[in-house]
């Protein structure tokens, strides 16, 4: 493994999009990095270096700034060697000593808070303290999770040296925690590859047997979507805007789960390719659509407007699926260049936003990105105030869990004020998100004028009521119907407090 080449690639993937930046703390870093680490291999043997290196071009494939592909280099420099905070500071200085010590974790723990309930073990009071400490400092630079993501993607790559018991451990940390945040943070990229790794470790025989069958079959598939994209690129050739067509194949991950949930042999799964058509602007998507849909049959139920309501994590495209032949349907998708890099790079877009980086004809969706970005420091925001309520460190883990999971819905108040709540939250969750004595006294809700159960389901748009009782009080089994960490952690707190 020659280092200085890596090394090299590395500096030209950054020039490529960095061409006025002067690279000389890259280099430093680099060199500070491989003296740090000198003394150290990776499990595979490679000297340790090759890891933040790595790590480094994940992120320049991602088009991140000078800052954070510095801090990639030195990332694991705290966590791993002898080099105090102080060095790094008088040498790099605050912005990427900072997003190193975000990422790096921590293993001197304070004692465990007698109050807490049961008493979780010291492996799951570390990993807790490790994500509060990056959320934490995430919060402040949301760089330190596109970092701690990029750590985790070639961790999980380089998976195979490690004993069975740690791969088990770490992929199962991946799957229940990091792939969930990359979705919620918009990074399909990396999303689908910690997935397909987790599931590698955590399902060994599955994998294997559906790598070889996709593998089987993808020749076939190949030839079918070609097909499938002469035909459309045959109704849009007259067209004078611009317009590309790809094929997509979906993650293994999905089509693992999507069989699972529908109980179909593989055979049966026709859509594991789906087309997608780029092209500039907005309304060439609708019109790409218009006529698409005026040739080909779609679906009934199929057509998805993301455009207009795009998904929380900020991804936009008109989903249509079509029978293309009497005998088979195909997935097509429409979105603009603009909205391709967003669903593919989701937060990490924003620096390449940042540094003007984009062409012009990206400008419909430049304001939704950008609204976007502070919705996701306000996620991190959200999170770091419910976590206060809760100082146990399982059910902290939990909670985290819970809440990267879901999707968000959006409530009104009988005032018209807007409450966020985790999608499949009840009224419950919204009398908690408004305040804790309207929960505490909740007796029954209305929903849209009309009274409903407690264990009802919100929907994005309803109008909700809380009614309320004097000298009422939370009742055990709503722990059951509830969504939010906020309205879970509030009645605990309450038999927590009525129990003493
Ligand atoms: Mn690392």
């Amino acid at each position: 493994m020659d280092l200085n080449a890596s090394f090299h690639t590395l500096l030209e993937s950054a020039r490529v999009y960095l061409p006025q930046e002067n690279f000389e703390p890259l280099i430093q870093a680099f060199e500070f990095s491989k003296k740090a680490h000198a003394e150290q291999n990776r499990a595979g043997g490679d000297p340790f270096v090759t890891h933040p290196l790595a790590v480094a071009q994940i992120l320049a494939e991602f088009h991140l700034d000078l800052p954070t592909l510095t801090a990639a280099l030195l990332h694991d420099v705290l966590e791993d060697t002898t080099v105090p905070k102080e060095e790094l500071l008088a040498k790099f200085g605050p912005e990427v000593t900072h997003m190193v010590e975000g990422v790096t974790k921590i293993d001197s723990l304070p004692p465990p808070n007698p109050q807490t309930e049961g008493i979780p073990s010291q492996e799951i009071i570390k990993r807790a303290e490790n994500w509060r400490k990056m959320l934490i400092a995430t919060a402040q630079d949301i760089r330190v999770v596109i970092l701690k993501l990029a750590d985790r993607k070639h961790n999980m790559e380089t998976l195979q040296f490690l004993s069975p018991e740690k791969q088990h451990k770490i992929a199962e940390e991946t799957i229940t925690l990091y792939a969930p945040l990359a979705q919620r943070m918009g990074i399909y990229q990396i999303k689908a590859s910690l997935e397909d790794l987790s599931l590698k470790y955590l399902e060994p025989k599955a994998y294997g047997e559906f790598k070889k069958k996709i593998h089987m079959s993808e020749t076939r598939q190949a030839e079918r979507i070609k097909g499938y994209a002469e035909k459309i690129e045959a109704l849009l050739k007259d067209q004078p805007f611009f317009h590309r067509i790809s094929a997509r194949s979906k993650s293994l991950y999905s089509l693992y789960k999507k069989i699972q949930r529908q109980q179909k042999p593989f055979e049966e799964i026709q859509d594991f390719l789906a087309l997608r058509v780029l092209t500039d602007t907005v309304e060439h998507c609708y019109a790409v659509l218009g006529i698409i849909q005026s040739q080909y049959i779609p679906v009934p139920n199929s057509f998805t407007d993301y455009i207009t309501m795009p998904k929380s994590n900020l991804y936009q495209s008109l989903h249509t699926t079509i029978q293309i032949t009497p005998k088979e349907i195909v997935e097509v998708q429409i979105r603009t260049e603009e909205m391709h890099r967003i669903a593919e790079f989701g937060i990490a877009a924003h620096w390449r936003y940042k540094l003007g980086n984009h062409s012009a004809s990206t400008a419909p969706v430049a304001k939704p990105q950008k609204d976007s970005f502070e919705n996701k420091l306000d996620w991190f925001k959200q999170v770091l105030e419910w976590q206060k309520e809760t100082d146990n460190p399982a059910i902290f883990l939990e909670e985290l869990k819970t809440h990267l999971e879901f999707d968000e819905v959006f409530v009104f108040t009988p005032k018209g004020d807007v409450i966020k709540l985790l999608n499949g939250s009840t009224p419950i969750d919204f009398a908690y998100a408004i305040h804790s004595d309207l929960g505490n006294l909740c007796v029954g809700a209305k929903v849209n004028d009309k009274m409903v159960r407690l264990d009802t389901v919100l929907k994005s748009g309803d109008r909700c009521e809380i009614q309320t009782r004097k000298g009422q009080h939370p009742h055990k089994d709503w722990l059951d119907l509830v969504k939010t960490p906020r309205a879970r952690s509030k009645i605990r707190k309450y038999f927590r407090e009525t129990e003493k």
